[in-house]
């Protein structure tokens, strides 16, 4: 169950990518020092001139994300809800007082009780929501765990809940930047948790789908994908520091925008598509929608 991924995906990315010099107009648009995240970066990744929309000219969003926009609101408020409720019974509550009456979120708890995705994770220390954060270039570079499971000196362990309607593939989860990002900043940044320096062998990611319970997708971590991981990523950051274009460029991947908020500015497109025409995962696909999902919404302990 466990390997490294589709480790191609990452070299052909490092390969293609050349880091310009940043200059100082690619910089104005954002705070002095901007909090890089997974869904920035994957914005970014996915559509240029998304992420300069919603981060450079913080841009409000001028459509519904998805239609219809109740069924996606609702979609949301329940991925919302069940992170909220793993987070209060890892935090001490008692289950069954925390039993929903949402049938779909039910479903999931129900789920989630009985699979136990926890068992067999290290114990020594387990915080759900933890934020850790890492100095990239001038930047930062923020991950948010779901769940953060470590036996010091040993291994670390970071879940993620996923409740999205359509699992993604193996090969699609490892090449979201979310699977690199994750494993990068604990390394990084977890030494004080772990009691001393992380080697990235000793990190892993495991991504739980509530619809799914028994079939969790498992990644290794290595030294190898870490500086893979660095060199990407300061490749990609001084790519965005350096834009100093006045519309950047808009994807050609058309389906992106069916569900993207920001479509009628782009000109491509007034009509949403329906959520059951995409793949994407709400809680994932953040364009900065009103209906947005972010676990930055929610309560958190950080470090
Ligand atoms: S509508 Fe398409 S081109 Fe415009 S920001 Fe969204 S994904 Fe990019």
């Amino acid at each position: 169950m466990t390997d490294k991924g589709p480790f191609d995906h990452w070299q052909r990315a490092v390969e293609a990518r050349t880091i310009p010099t940043p200059t100082p107009s690619g910089r104005e648009g954002l705070s002095p020092v901007f909090q890089f995240s997974q869904n920035s970066l994957q914005d970014y990744v996915d559509c240029q001139r998304r992420f300069q929309l919603r981060y450079v000219l913080d841009q409000r969003w001028p459509a519904a994300e998805s239609e219809p926009i109740e069924e996606h609101e609702h979609f949301v408020e329940q991925g919302s809800q069940f992170h909220l409720l793993i987070q209060r019974h890892l935090l001490g509550l008692d289950a069954e007082k925390l039993t929903p009456a949402d049938d779909l979120l039910r479903e999931w708890w129900e789920n989630y009780l009985a699979s136990d995705p926890l068992k067999g994770l290290p114990n020594t220390f387990r915080q759900p929501e933890v934020q850790l954060s890492t100095p990239m270039l001038d930047q930062r570079l923020l991950a948010r765990f779901d769940v953060l499971a470590i036996d010091p000196g040993e291994r670390a362990v970071i879940v993620d809940w996923k409740t999205t309607r359509y699992r993604p593939d193996r090969r699609t989860l490892a090449a979201r930047l979310q699977s690199r990002i994750y494993p990068f900043v604990l390394a990084e940044a977890g030494a004080f948790l772990f009691g001393g320096s992380l080697a990235p062998e000793q990190i892993s990611l495991i991504y739980w789908f509530a619809n799914e319970p028994g079939r969790p997708e498992v990644f290794a971590y290595d030294q190898a994908q870490h500086e893979h991981t660095r060199t990407y990523l300061e490749g990609l950051i001084a790519e965005i520091l350096g834009f100093d274009q006045e519309t950047w460029p808009l994807t050609d991947d058309h389906d992106l925008c069916s569900y993207c908020v920001y479509r009628s500015l782009c000109d491509r497109g007034t009509e949403a598509g329906t959520i059951r025409e995409t793949a994407a995962d709400p809680g994932e696909f953040e364009p900065g929608g009103a209906v947005d999902f972010s676990l930055d919404d929610l309560d958190e302990i950080s470090f």
